[in-house]
């Protein structure tokens, strides 16, 4: 776990909650995103997993299967990838998200935040326990940067300049590169590879 995601407060269980999460009392809202919060790890370049200050430079997210699918067929096919449609899923740090793949399923479906939908707690602990395979693929994707606009009800970012694409279909796929991350001096973190 990244040193920023240790510092986070925790749920009952003792999850690491994001900093775009939003909270009912004692309880955080994981399928939720929270719009203040939002707003503010996007105008001050916050981490949207650990609320710390994303360097100058490239950021990263975590996509759902459709969106690794079509920077897939992208780069296969020589083609530089854009994706113009707003996502409500702002970027992080190269390790929180490498993290965060692993550990949280929302960040794998792009709509789950939207929807009201709740999925069970009990979902997200068989994730994390057993790291169970995820159904579908996402991938951890890296961008040269991201703009972002306020509207009166939501957050919406856009990412541009594609710098890293690390595909998954299991829980486990980015431990490896997770740990070679967190080995690396400070001042190398958060860089494509
Ligand atoms: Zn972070």
């Amino acid at each position: 776990m990244p040193t920023s995601v240790q510092l986070r407060p925790r749920d009952v269980r003792g999850y690491p909650v994001p900093a775009i999460t939003p909270w009912e009392g004692d309880e955080p809202r994981f399928a939720l995103t929270d719009y203040a919060r939002s707003a503010e790890c996007a105008r001050m370049r916050l981490c949207s997993v650990c609320n710390t200050l994303m360097p100058r430079g490239p950021v990263w997210r975590v996509v759902g299967a459709a969106e690794s699918a079509a920077i897939g067929e992208a780069l296969a096919a020589g083609r530089p990838y854009r994706n113009l449609a707003p996502t409500l899923e702002g970027p992080g740090h190269r390790a929180c998200m490498l993290y965060a793949s692993m550990v949280c399923p929302y960040l794998a479906r792009p709509n789950a935040r939207r929807g009201t939908t709740a999925v069970q707690p009990d979902e997200l602990t068989a994730h994390v326990v057993r790291g169970a395979a995820r159904g579908g693929l996402g991938a951890v994707v890296g961008f040269g940067d991201y703009e972002f606009a306020v509207t009166g009800t939501q957050v919406l970012f856009r990412f541009v300049d594609l710098v890293e694409f690390r595909p998954h279909d299991t829980a486990e796929t980015h431990l490896d590169e997770l740990r070679a991350e967190l080995a690396r001096p400070e001042r190398e973190r958060n860089q494509p590879r």
